[in-house]
């Protein structure tokens, strides 16, 4: 019996991203920088379809770029001439975000569109196109079943890709996703043997996240730590400061803006910033966080505790970047499951 999902050989996938080329700037999971990232296809190579596990570099910065031009100016007798870089209208295309990555690109999107409507951001976003593939394998560090995410299923996408085996099975999750379907080649029609595959694989795959937070009653004692100063002195102590976990943090967005002026003429920057880092918060009268503990829990506390009052979504998706790429291995789950019930 056939469903309406689709499926695609592993074989022709090149082909299809060929295709979709034609229309967008098609991203796929890449190692050419020498550090996985989400890069320009080059048409050719496919290796990343036998990645299992999400990218180094999260897929926020195919929207909110390390550093970015905002715009450049010139200044003569009557003032200063501003102009705006030139937008790229090609819309992207993002081959193999992991479920984690999408939820964290929604997150996101709350953050950009709320009382002010970042124009660089959005403008990025609003035409891009997610093309989700599952993982069939985790990382030690990964946690996302405990924050009611599957690393084989996702929402966030406009379609998502199964690994049954020799082929993908291809669901449509948006309208966008049912219409880009609807015009590509080369895709068979699923049967009930792949679905039974897709959810033996979902299923495989759920299992393989070891790594559980405990999230029960968790606001609660947040609450009560909040002031539990010995509880982040000790938490705190390995940390470097060195902002890997905040830069690397697919839901983290703090930036800053620097001017670069050489005589009449410059630009300015935006780039990526972090409440790791001793000097973020300084303000002319007093900075708020220099010592280390109420850094790092700054940062505890705005994934799980003020994100959620403002926007009623956790600001982490379990991807354990922050803990398999730090330093030092600070563990924000060992951080979060030892919480005193109690202080
Ligand atoms: S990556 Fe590790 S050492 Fe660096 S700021 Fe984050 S927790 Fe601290
Ligand atoms: S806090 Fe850590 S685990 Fe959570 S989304 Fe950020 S990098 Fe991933």
């Amino acid at each position: 019996m056939a469903s309406s999902n689709k499926k695609i050989s592993k074989r022709d996938t090149g082909k299809l991203l060929n295709e979709w080329s034609q229309e967008f700037a098609v991203f796929v999971p890449s190692r050419e920088t020498g550090v996985a990232t989400m890069a320009k296809w080059d048409g050719k190579d496919t290796s990343f379809l036998d990645w299992h596990r999400n990218t180094v570099i999260p897929p926020k910065a195919n929207f909110l770029p390390a550093m970015e031009e905002m715009f450049n100016f010139q200044r003569d007798k009557e003032g200063y001439h501003i102009e705006l870089p030139p937008q790229d209208k090609h819309k992207q295309l993002i081959f193999g975000i992991r479920p984690c990555d999408a939820k964290a690109l929604a997150i996101l999107d709350m953050t950009f569109s709320d009382s002010y409507q970042d124009p660089y951001y959005l403008s990025k976003r609003k035409n891009a196109v997610l093309v989700g593939v599952g993982c069939t394998k985790a990382y030690d560090s990964c946690f996302c079943t405990s924050l009611g995410i599957s690393p084989a299923e996702s929402t966030d996408v406009d379609l998502m890709l199964t690994d049954i085996g020799d082929e993908f099975l291809i669901e449509a999750i948006t309208e966008a996703g049912k219409k880009l379907i609807s015009r590509s080649r080369g895709l068979a029609e699923a049967n009930e043997a792949d679905e039974t595959r897709a959810k033996a694989s979902k299923e495989a795959a759920y299992q393989k996240v070891t790594r559980q937070l405990d999230t029960d009653n968790i606001k609660q004692r947040l609450l009560a730590n909040l002031e539990n100063k010995d509880y982040w002195e000790k938490i705190a102590a390995k940390c470097l400061s060195c902002g890997v976990c905040t830069f690397l943090c697919p839901t983290c967005y703090c930036f800053d803006i620097n001017d670069e002026l050489v005589k009449q003429q410059g630009a300015r920057f935006r780039s990526w910033d972090s409440c790791a880092f001793p000097v973020y918060t300084e303000m002319p009268m007093e900075n708020p966080r220099v010592e280390k503990w109420r850094r790092v829990r700054q940062r505890v506390y705005h994934k799980y505790e003020f994100y959620p009052m403002s926007f009623d979504v956790t600001a982490c998706t379990g991807c354990g970047r922050c803990i398999r790429l730090c330093p030092v291995n600070w563990d924000i789950t060992q951080a979060l499951n030892n919480l005193p019930a109690k202080v």
